[in-house]
């Protein structure tokens, strides 16, 4: 095995020392219903010691994945329903996703899109590529196309830069977003000239990274994000709000400063989505925003993240909160009360 070969199964779990041997049969039940992956830098920063460890919650299967709710659904956000051609997710009028492939590097526990990624997911080439690229040059209301999959970065430099060029020539198109988990848990593969092969020429390239807990901040990580920045990308955020993980505030907070101190902008931080098998990651959206409403009374104004939630079934992202102004019908000469980071109210006149 090479130092970057992922571990893909209960057995080399097992044998890496992540899983305990006794765990391996309910665990081999996972693994026959959900993919499994856990890359070799996301392998080194577990603690098989510790067993509430925020890395192994995120990647090591549990038995508690077997355990599907009737609320939970087999695609979550409802891509399917916006899907006018294969490969291609068109929800909102001015952006499009584009799903380039659906595998990736790791296959995290809580993930929205477990139904359709896993090993050999399939790459969107060929004929089918072709389709979505003309798709997306036949709508001029196309404004962004968002790279996402699976990870659209586990594919070669080579291929990327196939894909840019055609992507170069639709004029409309101003905005490339990649969506990605490579920089924090496969930071090797970001090398200089692969940061350069994002690039689409002509259009401003941003690249949203999913991280969810401070720890995924290696140095290596680091680095991948320094090249990335360097190479002339926006990096933003995206993290999932998960119980066991990053769900209070002290790491949620030092989750968004590593963000910041390593040029990524806090973007979003989802509600976790309603997928099966997950339920043990989820918690209240009343949760959510009291979190998030510490943030703000703790933080600089470049650390916080809009809370979102994607409604489930397809109807879209919607910010959810905290709400600081309380209106007020009852005192005249008062349109609402402000709330402070202290928690006190202020009257706010009318306009
Ligand atoms: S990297 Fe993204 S698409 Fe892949 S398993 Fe994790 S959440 Fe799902």
């Amino acid at each position: 095995m090479t130092v970057h070969t992922p571990l893909r199964s209960i057995d080399a779990l097992v044998a890496r020392g992540l899983v305990a041997p006794e765990r391996r049969e309910p665990l081999d039940a996972v693994a026959r219903r959900y993919a499994v992956s856990v890359t070799p830098a996301m392998a080194e920063l577990i603690d098989p010691a510790d067993p509430a460890d925020p890395i192994a919650r995120q990647f090591i299967p549990d038995a508690a994945e077997l355990v599907t709710l009737p609320q939970e659904l087999a695609d979550p956000i409802g891509d399917a329903a916006h899907s006018p051609v294969e490969g291609v997710v068109h929800r909102y009028p001015d952006r499009a996703l584009l799903k380039l492939v659906h595998a990736c590097p790791v296959y995290c526990r809580f993930c929205f899109r477990r139904e359709m990624v896993g090993p050999g997911g399939d790459a969107l080439t060929g004929g089918k590529l072709d389709a979505a690229l003309a798709y997306l040059a036949s709508h001029p209301e196309i404004w962004e196309v968002i790279m996402t999959g699976g990870d659209p970065l586990i594919l070669s430099a080579r291929r990327l830069r196939e894909i840019a060029k055609r992507l170069a020539d639709i004029g409309h198109i101003k905005i490339a977003r990649w969506h990605t988990r490579v920089p924090m848990v496969q930071p090797e593969r970001i090398t200089a000239d692969y940061a350069r092969a994002l690039l689409i020429p002509g259009k401003a390239s941003y690249i949203a990274v999913h991280a969810n807990h401070p720890r995924e901040f290696s140095e290596a990580a680091r680095v991948a994000l320094a090249r990335l920045a360097d190479a002339g990308h926006v990096l933003l955020s995206q993290s999932v709000l998960l119980k066991g993980v990053n769900a209070d505030v002290a790491t949620l907070g030092a989750l968004m400063r590593a963000f910041v101190e390593n040029r990524v902008k806090p973007y979003y931080l989802h509600h976790p989505d309603l997928a099966p098998g997950t339920s043990q990651f989820r918690l209240s959206l009343e949760e959510g925003q009291a979190l998030v409403k510490s943030l703000r009374g703790h933080l600089s104004g470049l650390c916080q993240p809009t809370y979102i939630l994607d409604i489930p079934g397809g109807a879209g992202k919607i910010p959810v909160g905290p709400a600081f102004l309380s209106g007020c019908e009852t005192t005249p000469g008062v349109e609402a009360f402000a709330e402070d980071r202290h928690g006190e109210l202020h009257r706010y006149p009318p306009a």
